[in-house]
Order: structure tokens, then sequence, then C-alpha cells
């Protein structure tokens, strides 16, 4: 048996690593267990040429296609929302656009402002040192000064405009919208160690420069000094309980496949909206026979994944194409909930870049835009590098329906259950969806596009894993108290983004960490009571 710790986190992704650096300072003896592989930033695709080819393989953002042995699969059969992911130390944050805005104040109280879903136990305000501390930590670039949020500075400048995003500023103004420079979790200066971004614009599948704020090379080489142990390729089946109902510690697999147990005195999941249902299901017991935690029966359920249709638009004038990173500027117009719209809350318009040739051509031909045959190359030139495009990201209120179970067929490489997520979209969604739509193709014709594209349809997949472990001060109605703690089993807390308890109309990492971040400092205050 291994020797105790006292604290076992487990995961290693965006909430994990900003949980496992702050509690370092207390002195504790910490542990988490991975079950994905360090990443070497040689290996990343933008070293080579085949860079495109590789974003649908071993780098494709799907498990279920990259399919690699430290990858879980995930049934999304039942849903129009495909999941991504990534297994790894950093965990999604290898594959993320960092695209960094935080949730809005008025997303912790859509119950009292509109009547539907829930509070939050807890508001933006309590949130806000640890957005500071995390943007710092991250580093996080920026302009200060956007009118759609309570003031706050940002670590480094903004990324370049480029002649995308000017265009896009441009088109905004002759509407008269909202828009700002985006948030970005990118060095635009070099920052902790870490190299200033090049502009070459590869940072979905992994940065190679360092850049881009992933947590392997931000919170964690802070973590490791101060004397956090990081095992990789250890992969949790289950987290077992002691016969006061306390979590007793886990059983995991080491990297040479053997079954081990770690005991610790408190248990922190940090495994994402998927993983962490899907260990806490996994830990059913004669105790707890509908799965850890899970008194209220919520684990798993109120899955929220951002329904996030694009508009793609071509204008005559090359631009920027792939080259800098693909987020760069967002409106928030539509995010507030207006009266005369036949739905609640709203959305985030979201501008990028354009993209690669390889994707241009794969994602046209697959469209209709671009044909085979004699007219093939001319049609191509009148794409490649003039694309705009425009994401709609779109507020997702929980439903009880969506949900994370065990699937009964798939299994990972050490046979353990792989997760099922069956969701659909709401009708108040889909309003906002078809708003959406419209207003994003407004957009792109006032910044000078001509050819729009647009499809209901055209979901593509967020990687944001919400909301299927709640919080809340009801145990009828949540799985952890505002401070992260599970209601049920007082020495397991839970960190990443299954603790929201609405989604929002942004992109989650910010707020998933500064929450994380919340929960250790939470924790730290009441040390003297945490092991009781
Ligand atoms: C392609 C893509 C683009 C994205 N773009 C953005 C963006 O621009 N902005 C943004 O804010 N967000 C973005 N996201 C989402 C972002 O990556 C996630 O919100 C964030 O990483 C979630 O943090 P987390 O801590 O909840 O979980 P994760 O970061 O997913 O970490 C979970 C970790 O737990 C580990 N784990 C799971 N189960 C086990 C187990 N049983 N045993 C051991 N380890 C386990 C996993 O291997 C993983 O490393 C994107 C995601 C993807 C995939
Ligand atoms: S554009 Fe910048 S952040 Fe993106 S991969 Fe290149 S250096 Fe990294």
């Amino acid at each position: 048996m291994n020797d105790k710790v006292d604290v076992l986190i487990i995961g290693s992704g965006a909430s994990g690593a900003a949980v496992a650096w702050s509690l370092a300072e207390t002195k504790m003896k910490i542990l988490c267990l991975e079950q994905g592989d360090w990443m070497k930033q040689s290996d990343y695709p933008s070293n080579g040429r085949d860079w495109e080819a590789r974003r649908y393989n071993d780098f494709d953002i799907s498990p279920n296609k990259r399919g690699r042995d430290t990858d879980y699969p995930v049934n999304d059969d039942a849903s129009p929302m495909k999941v991504a992911n990534f297994n790894g130390v950093g965990g999604g944050t290898v594959l993320y656009t960092a695209h960094f805005p935080r949730l809005h104040p008025s997303d912790f109280r859509v119950r009292s402002l509109d009547g539907v879903a829930d509070d939050w136990p807890i508001d933006y305000a309590m949130l806000e040192p640890f957005f500071a501390e995390n943007d710092r930590m991250m580093g996080v670039a920026g302009l200060a000064g956007d009118p759609a949020y309570p003031a706050h500075e940002l670590p480094m400048p903004p990324l370049p405009l480029g002649k995308t995003a000017l265009r896009y500023a441009e088109g905004m103004n002759r509407l008269g919208w909202h828009w700002w420079p985006s948030d970005s979790a990118i060095a635009t200066t070099e920052y902790d160690g870490r190299a200033a971004c090049i502009n070459l614009g590869h940072c979905t599948p992994g940065c190679a420069q360092g850049a881009k704020a992933s947590t392997d090379i931000t919170y964690w080489p802070h973590a490791l000094r101060a004397g956090v142990e990081l095992r990789t390729r250890c992969r949790v089946r289950e987290i077992t309980t002691n016969e006061h109902g306390m979590a007793a510690g886990v059983i995991y697999y080491d990297t040479e496949g053997t079954e081990r147990f770690q005991p610790a005195e408190v248990v922190i999941v940090a495994c994402n909206g998927v993983g962490t249902p899907r260990l806490l299901l996994n830990s059913a017991s004669a105790q707890f026979p509908n799965g850890l935690a899970n008194s209220s029966g919520l684990v798993g359920k109120n899955l929220m994944v951002h329904p996030w249709p694009q508009v793609f638009g071509y204008g005559e004038e090359l631009l920027d194409g792939d080259h800098a990173p693909m987020l760069c500027l967002w409106s928030k117009e539509f995010y507030e909930t207006d009266p005369k719209r036949d739905f609640v809350r709203g959305y985030t318009l979201q501008f990028g870049r354009g993209t690669g040739a390889v994707n241009e051509a794969i994602t046209s031909a697959a469209a209709g835009r671009l044909p085979w045959g004699k007219d093939h190359h001319r049609a191509f030139r009148g794409l490649f590098r003039k694309r705009m495009i425009c994401g709609v990201a779109c507020d997702d209120l929980p439903e009880e329906h969506n949900r994370v179970t065990l699937d009964p067929m798939l299994k990972d490489s050490h046979g353990i259950p792989g997760a099922k997520i069956e969701y659909t979209i709401s009708e108040n969604t889909r309003r906002m969806m078809e708003h959406g739509i419209a207003r994003g193709e407004q957009a792109l014709r006032a910044a000078g596009a001509t050819r729009i594209f647009t499809s209901m349809t055209a979901l593509n997949s967020p990687g944001h894993l919400l909301g299927t472990a709640r919080m809340g001060t009801d145990p009828a109605r949540s799985v952890v108290n505002e401070w992260g703690r599970s209601h049920d089993v007082k020495n397991l807390f839970i960190v990443d983004g299954s603790i929201w308890v609405t989604g929002g109309g942004v992109n989650p990492t910010s707020t998933i960490q500064a929450l994380a971040l919340y929960v250790a400092d939470s924790m730290k205050k009441r040390l003297a009571t945490l092991f009781d």
C-alpha cells in the first residue's frame, strides 16, 4: 500500500493544477494522479509540415478519434454536441484556444434576474480576487476597460488585431455594436519564463512556442517546486470510503497497469464535467449504491456544453488566414436578457481569424463551397485567407435530462466503463442560436464579407463540459456546497467545471480556475476542521 497523503487530487488539468498550486503553501503532503502523460513541446504538430493532418489524428480534439491509450471513450451518439477534451498534464488547456473571458456578474443570478434555473451560492465579487490571481498565474493578455465587465487590469497587452480583426472592428463600429479585443491566455511579452507569441497560429493542437498558457507550463512548474507530487499514467478507477462514510482513498492503475490503493485524508476531484461524474458513478458501493456523493441523484445531470453555431463569410480581400491566435475580438451586445426577445439570457459573438490551407479545403469541400474538377483551384483561391468567422457562444441553461452516465458497452484501456452523454438543445437555446446566427451574418457583412454560409446544425464541439455535480446550499438540489465540499462525503471536494450552476455564454476556463482557487482558499481558511 502507498503511504497516506494529506490531499489527493485526481486530474491535472485547468482546475487540478490551480488547486494543487494554491494548496502547496500549506506544506501538506499533496499528490496528484493524472491518467495522461506529460506533453513534450517538440512533439506538437506545429513543429512539422503535416501539422494540419495531425489535427485530425493524434491531436484530434475528440477522444474517440484520437484514441490514445490515455483517453477514455465517450459515447456521444445521443447528442448533437460532440465531446472535445484532452487527457494529459494540463488537461483541456493543452488543446484549448486560450480565449479567456470571464462569466458576467449576471450569470451568477439568473433565477433572481430571469426566473430560470438557479442562482449560484457565490457571486462574481467573491471570485474577483481569484480571477486576478489566475490571470497572473496563467499570464493573460488583454485591454483593460471593457464596459461589458467590472473593471479589471490584465498582466499583458492584447494580441495584435491584425487585418482580420480590424475589419471586424470597423464593421461593428458601423453597426454601433459593442466590441472589444479578447482577453487571451497567451503571452504577448516574455512572461514567467515563457516566450512571447510569434503569431504563427497553430494554437489549438498545442503551442510549441510555450506562449499559450496550458497548465503544464504555468501552474505545474510552480506547484512541483513547492513540493506537490504529480504521478502521470495513473488512472483512478474509484474513490473508496471507510465505515464512517468518509473518503478513504482511491484505487488506481499505475504506469505498469498494476492496481494500487492510495490512501488520503482529503480527496479532490478535478476530472471535468464528464470525467468527474464518470468517476463518482463508478465509485458506487453498498454504502453509496447510486454512486458517490449522489444522495441528491444529481451526479451526471444538468450537463451543459454550450451550443455554438458558426457563421462563415468570405470577402475579396486577403486577410491574415491562420496567422496569429484564432480568436481575436468579442461582442457582448446581445449577452444580457432583453425582454423584447423571445428567449432569456444571451450570447457572445466571438470573431476569429481564418484557417489553414488543408482545413479550408476539407471544410469547404464538405460544405459544398469547393468543387472538384477544373474550377477547383480558382474556387480555392477565392476562399483561402479570405475567411471570416463569427462563433455564437450561447448560454446553456441546466436541464436534468441532459446527462452523463456510464456507458454499458464502452471501456477504456484498463476496462473502466466509458462515459455516455445524452443532450438535447432546449427551445430557449434554439431561439438564441437563430438570433445569434442572424446577428453574426449582419456583423460579417458589415465587416466586408459578401458570401455567407451558416447552418443551425453547424455545431462544433467547444469542449466546455459543465454542471454535472452542481454547487448549492440545499443538499437535495446540489452535489457540493458553496465551497466545493460534497454534501454527503465531508472530505471529498470537486473543483472542475462540473460544479457550475448555469453555463453563461462564454468560454469557461477563466471562471473554472478562479473557482478552483476560491475552493482552495476556502479549504485553507478551514484547515483545522478539514480532516474532521
Ligand atoms: C479543442 C478545445 C478548445 C477549447 N478552447 C477553449 C477556449 O478557448 N477557452 C476556454 O475557456 N476553454 C476552452 N476549452 C475548454 C477548456 O479546455 C476546459 O474548460 C478546461 O480544460 C476544463 O478544466 P477542468 O479542470 O474542468 O478539466 P480538464 O482540463 O479537462 O482536466 C481534467 C483532467 O483529469 C484527468 N482525468 C480524468 N479522469 C481521470 C481519472 N479517472 N484518473 C486520472 N485522471 C483523470 C484528465 O486526463 C484531464 O487531464 C477548450 C477545450 C478544447 C478541447
Ligand atoms: S500563435 Fe502564438 S499562441 Fe498560437 S501557437 Fe503560435 S506562438 Fe503559440
